[in-house]
């Protein structure tokens, strides 16, 4: 009997786990991948540490998500310690660091991670073909760009993996969004998450404060808090904690074109605790910040900044600014710096196994769907998950 045909387009973290795990005696699979080689993102992502999952338990990993319903099956059937299991299996251990997020052993670079991960798709004889960038349908067939011509292929089932819409020069530049807008697929406008945010500082402040980290803080918008440090740029804030509020920070974006951020320069002490330190009326204001509360420049530059001369002198004002120092933010910055996006394929548009509704046989997953999660290993999991997911469905049900 002949095999099925499958073509995977895009070869990210996601197309890789599926083409890792479906099965060839079932199917013939080739995957195509515009650039010259596989995961450039990913690559990219291991820069400053390839965090490549988190080591929270499943109840409160999958909280992570936007939204996590969606994500939920595909993480009950491929969490972060099968995760952890599969990349033992193909020769790449795993350590927790400190911040209980996972990262390869030490020594272990990403390029050997991709290729570890690369042999185990060889040795599946899926095909990969690089140089060949998707440019829609002809005449059913897909139709792809490659250095010399251009080439059809009709294969019977259609699995696309194209990614977000940042870091345009690792390949995911979103640029094919009208393809399946002009087949009646509803997208949704890509944008920035895990990004930086804008901050329209007074100039003396970011002068001398641009480069400088706002440490041991605990950041807030609406209802969700995460405690880390955060970066003073010219643009405004970067860093995790402000990234974990991504989506918070958009949705008031979004409705009223700018968000409320609340600093808490202290989260370890109490506010009563704090009032009373600066109530000492024996010391200089300044001198009870730096060497009692032990605050950094940066945050007492803040606060000089931005407080009235009455405010900063009134121990409970002060006190209650050091608990939610309040900013602005006016924007993000530009998508194509953001580590992940949002946006794509509307998550109406796939049934549970990831099929698009409208196009039987045609399957769409990982960034390219409109879900989000803060950095921290969440992104990459969701995309291994979703890729185990899809190669079960196919071993199992197709
Ligand atoms: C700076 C940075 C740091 C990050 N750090 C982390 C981290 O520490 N932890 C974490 O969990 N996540 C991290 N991420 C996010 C993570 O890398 C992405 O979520 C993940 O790569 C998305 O996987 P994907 O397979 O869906 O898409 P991608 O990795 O974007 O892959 C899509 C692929 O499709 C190809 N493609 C696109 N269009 C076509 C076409 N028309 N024809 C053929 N091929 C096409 C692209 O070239 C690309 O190779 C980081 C991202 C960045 C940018």
């Amino acid at each position: 009997m002949t095999k099925k045909t499958i073509a995977i387009i895009g070869g990210g973290p996601s197309a890789l786990m599926l083409a890792a795990q479906i099965n060839t005696e079932k199917f013939e699979v080739t995957l195509f991948e515009k650039n010259f080689a596989v995961g450039r993102k990913f690559l990219v992502a291991g820069d400053g540490g390839l965090n490549i999952t988190h080591s929270e338990v499943p109840q409160e990993f999958i909280q992570k998500y936007t939204p996590n319903k969606f994500i939920k099956p595909f993480f009950e059937l491929f969490n972060n310690d099968d995760l952890r299991d599969w990349l033992f299996h193909i020769g790449i251990e795993t350590f927790v660091g400190s911040s209980k997020r996972v990262f390869p052993e030490k020594g272990i670079k990403p390029i050997e991670v991709l290729n570890a991960i690369i042999s185990k798709i060889t040795a599946n004889n899926v095909t990969i073909k690089t140089q060949h960038e998707w440019l829609g349908w002809e005449n059913e067939n897909l139709l792809f760009k490659t250095p010399t011509e251009n080439t059809t292929v009709k294969p019977d089932y259609t699995i696309f993996a194209l990614g977000g819409a940042s870091w345009a020069k690792t390949g995911s530049d979103g640029s094919w969004v009208n393809l399946f807008k002009d087949n009646g697929i509803k997208t949704v406008p890509f944008q920035a998450s895990n990004c930086g945010f804008q901050i329209n500082w007074p100039q003396e402040f970011i002068t001398e404060n641009e480069g400088l980290y706002l440490k041991n803080i605990a950041a807030a918008c609406g209802s969700l808090t995460k405690k880390g440090e955060l970066a003073i740029t010219q643009l405004g804030l970067e860093g995790g904690a402000i990234y974990a509020l991504s989506h918070k920070i958009r949705t008031q974006l979004n409705a009223k074109k700018e968000a409320d951020l609340l600093i808490d320069f202290k989260p370890t002490l109490q506010l009563y605790a704090i009032e009373k330190k600066l109530s000492n009326e024996s010391k200089p204001t300044s001198d009870i910040l730096k060497y009692d509360l032990n605050m950094p420049a940066p945050q007492i530059a803040l606060l000089k900044t931005y407080l009235s001369k009455e405010a900063f002198l009134s121990a409970e004002q002060l006190a209650e600014n050091i608990k939610a120092f309040p900013l602005k933010i006016t924007g993000t910055a530009p998508i194509d710096e953001a580590i992940s996006t949002v946006g794509g394929i509307a998550l109406t548009e796939v049934n549970t196994n990831l099929e698009l509704n409208k196009m039987p046989n045609h399957f769409c997953f990982g960034e390219m769907l409109d879900w989000d999660a803060p950095t921290g290993g969440y992104l990459l999991q969701a995309n291994f998950s979703m890729g185990y997911y899809l190669a079960n469905y196919f071993n199992t049900s197709i």
